[in-house]
């Protein structure tokens, strides 16, 4: 076992029960846990999860009522009948020697549902239903209903419940003013407005006896207006802790709040000072969360007395096997999430299955599956960017003999080019995920090795995948060969030196992440959570109300103008969970944004364009960046398949509209799994 992890492997002596190590699996939502039938596939998830290692997980949150549900027919843990299918999943995970946890989660206000209910009758900004307030007596209801609730997970087989009491949700909704306007024992003073949450824990402890792990979500940082003051914080913890919980798990932030917590451009273990200040006020084990997404930094964190545990968990969908990874000394393997949320968090918020966007096998654990080929096969991939990557490396892991070409002189594509992005540096995990992938499966790479078709052929490769990628799509407006007119290529990956006043036409994702790379003063590293803390008004002196205080963002370093043509919002194709980030961000920089323009002209003096047929503007500039979508590159498809040769396309070859890493991750696995 490494003893690089040692603060993290150490096992956790719970009194009546004892966790293998430091690591919790945090709760995540991954849609399958709505459907009975869907069951099987959830066990599967789990299970493997369980298997890679973990000392305990959490499952996603369950509604102690109808009430309670997150979307309407969500899940739900309030009957007897609702029981039977958790067997599936309790057993699986046992079976494999791990623990589980049910999370109890009351949306309140942020139910979308015309049932939901609240502390008071106050609808929130990021949902559409007015929620009605309950009154005591409901209170007193809610309550059961939770212990009800562990009850059953308990019948179910459970090691625990996780309380939900953060991030905005119902208990949340009763903590504080901003959304608790009673005048009953439920609202007022603090002691009432905390009531709830105590009378939970005290009930299900009651319901479930000694030996049950009951872990407390605690909001410890609401980064909201009128959020809960540090001494409340306290308070509150210290309450739950004679109520009987087992363990305090950290919350950061409500739903609303305007403050990123967990994406990529987070700093990792950005908020665990506020754990450890946590530490010094209860004697039961308390939980380090939010962007530890890697073993050195969840030993650092425990090791620098931050937390006794820590909590992971996307970096669960990225890789099942992180903690056996790390026991084993191997964290070069580790497939890091890279805290994109765009496969995980994005689909829930359309209501599709999580994955994820490295790792497109999380929850399709049943479905997504290949084993090792009877009639291996010489293959040649075109084009190490994420599409090949994927497509090689499971080749390889499955017999077959691969050769992997780029022309570039490093692996990854335009993976090199984000990862330059400020915000963006976890990109960079993916490449050495792979660059040991390629290494352990041993594909056959060559860089700097541009192919024809000639070469393809003479080769006589069985398959051939060309996993070429993109051309940047070029502009065909007068002066569009103007000197000051640069691509993003130029820009980010070739360094080209750019002026202090920039025009950029298009609002796409790579739009927007050059405008954050040309407006970021080269002097911040986007590691340091002071200068994050300090950009984003986060108070980590806890002076103010919810730790939220006056956002002091940079200067920006230059003076940056974007265009589209479209009418509709700026980056309206931008992830839902992290677009208003990008947009937010890039407003703090003063970056102007102008939409519904129709460009005319390049030349000393800017960019020319005009709106709704109107006189033309210009903008002055010394540089007009062109990030103007891009254009398939399947030059050597005609050739080789003249020549008969069986070829693929895939990622950005096969389809540049709607490209981005996920598809060409998940298309390079797909078509490897099924050669
Ligand atoms: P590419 O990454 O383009 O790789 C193609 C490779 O083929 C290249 O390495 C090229 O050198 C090689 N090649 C081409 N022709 C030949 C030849 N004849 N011989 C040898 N080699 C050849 N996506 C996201 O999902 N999320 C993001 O946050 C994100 N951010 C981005 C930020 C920026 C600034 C950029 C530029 C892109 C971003 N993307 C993002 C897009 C993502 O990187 C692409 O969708 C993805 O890289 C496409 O993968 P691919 O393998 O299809 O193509
Ligand atoms: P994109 O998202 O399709 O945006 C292209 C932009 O160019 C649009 O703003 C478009 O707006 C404009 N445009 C299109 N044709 C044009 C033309 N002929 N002349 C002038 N402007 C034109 O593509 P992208 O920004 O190049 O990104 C490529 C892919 O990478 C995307 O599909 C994306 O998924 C992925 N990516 C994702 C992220 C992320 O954070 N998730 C970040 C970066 C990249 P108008 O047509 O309105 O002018
Ligand atoms: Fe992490 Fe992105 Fe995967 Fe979500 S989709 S788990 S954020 S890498």
């Amino acid at each position: 076992m490494s003893s690089q992890y040692k603060h993290l492997l150490e096992p956790l002596d719970l009194g009546f029960t004892t966790l293998k190590n430091r690591a919790l699996m945090g709760s995540m939502h991954t849609g399958l846990e709505d459907k009975a039938r869907d069951f099987p596939k959830l066990a599967a998830y789990f299970a493997e999860r369980a298997r890679g290692g973990v000392g305990l997980m959490v499952t996603g949150g369950f509604a102690p009522n109808v009430e309670g549900w997150l979307s309407p027919f969500g899940s739900k843990l309030s009957k007897q009948s609702e029981v039977k299918r958790h067997l599936q999943v309790t057993k699986a995970v046992h079976d494999e020697g791990g623990k589980i946890c049910l999370q109890i989660l009351h949306a309140g206000r942020y139910g979308y549902s015309p049932l939901c209910v609240s502390a008071s009758k106050i609808k929130s900004p990021i949902s559409p239903f007015k929620p009605r307030a309950l009154r005591s007596k409901g209170v007193y209801r809610t309550i059961k209903d939770y212990a009800n609730s562990a009850s059953l997970a308990q019948q179910a087989g459970y090691d625990g419940v996780e309380i939900m009491g953060s991030e905005g949700y119902f208990i949340n909704q009763f903590l504080v003013t901003h959304t608790n306007k009673r005048t009953d024992e439920w609202g007022g003073s603090f002691e009432n407005r905390m009531r709830l949450p105590v009378e939970i824990v005290k009930s299900v402890r009651e319901k479930v006896g000694t030996n049950f792990i009951i872990i407390y979500r605690l909001s410890m940082l609401d980064l909201i207006e009128q959020g809960s003051t540090w001494e409340e914080v306290v308070q509150l913890g210290k309450a739950i802790e004679a109520a009987g919980a087992t363990i305090i798990n950290t919350g950061i932030g409500w739903h609303e709040a305007r403050v990123p917590t967990i994406a990529t451009s987070v700093p990792r273990a950005a908020f665990s000072w506020v754990t450890g200040r946590m530490q010094d006020h209860v004697s039961i084990p308390v939980v380090a969360t939010n962007r530890i997404n890697d073993p050195q930094v969840a030993e650092d964190v425990i090791a620098r007395g931050d937390a006794d545990m820590v909590s992971m968990a996307r970096p669960f969908l990225a890789d099942s096997d992180i903690i056996n990874k790390a026991k084993a000394g191997k964290p070069e393997s580790i497939n890091t999430c890279i805290g994109c949320n765009q496969a995980c968090l994005d689909h829930i918020f359309k209501g599709k299955r999580s994955t994820c966007l490295v790792n497109p096998r999380a929850c399709y654990e049943t479905e997504l599956n290949f084993s090792p080929t009877a009639t291996p096969k010489r293959v040649a991939v075109v084009g190490a960017g994420p599409a090949g990557l994927s497509a090689a490396t499971v080749l390889a892991e499955r017999g077959h003999s691969v050769d992997l070409f780029d022309k570039a002189s490093e692996i990854g594509g335009q993976f090199n080019i984000a990862k330059k992005i400020p915000g963006k540096e976890e990109f960079y995990e993916t490449l050495r995920y792979y660059g040991n992938k390629i290494e352990t499966t041993g594909v056959n790479l060559k860089l700097s090795e541009e192919v024809d078709a000639a070469t393809l052929i003479n080769a006589g490769y069985d398959e051939v995948i060309l996993a070429t990628g993109i051309r940047p799509r070029e502009l065909s407006i007068e002066g569009a060969n103007h000197e000051k007119v640069l691509s993003y290529i130029d820009v980010v990956q070739n360094e080209k030196p750019v002026g202090n006043r920039v025009a950029i036409i298009g609002a796409g994702g790579i739009g927007f992440d050059v405008a954050e790379f040309l407006t970021h003063q080269d002097t911040t590293a986007n590691s340091d959570i002071a200068q994050f803390n300090k950009k984003w008004g986060i108070d980590s002196e806890y002076k103010d109300r919810g730790a939220y205080g006056h956002a002091d963002p940079q200067a920006p370093a230059r003076q940056v103008t974007m265009l589209q043509r479209k009418k509709g919002k700026m980056g309206a194709g931008l992830g839902k969970t992290t677009g208003w980030i990008h947009r937010r961000s890039l407003k703090m920089k003063r970056v102007q944004m102008i939409r519904g323009v129709e460009y005319t002209k390049i030349d000393d003096r800017g960019l020319y364009f005009s709106i709704d047929g109107r006189e033309a503007q210009v903008i002055e500039c010394d540089n007009v960046v062109v990030c103007a979508g891009q254009v398939s590159r399947k030059d050597l498809l005609q050739e080789l398949d003249n020549a008969g040769v069986v070829t693929h396309l895939i990622g950005g070859s096969k389809l540049a509209g709607e490209l981005d890493a996920k598809r060409a991750i998940r298309e390079g696995f797909e078509l490897a799994a099924s050669i």
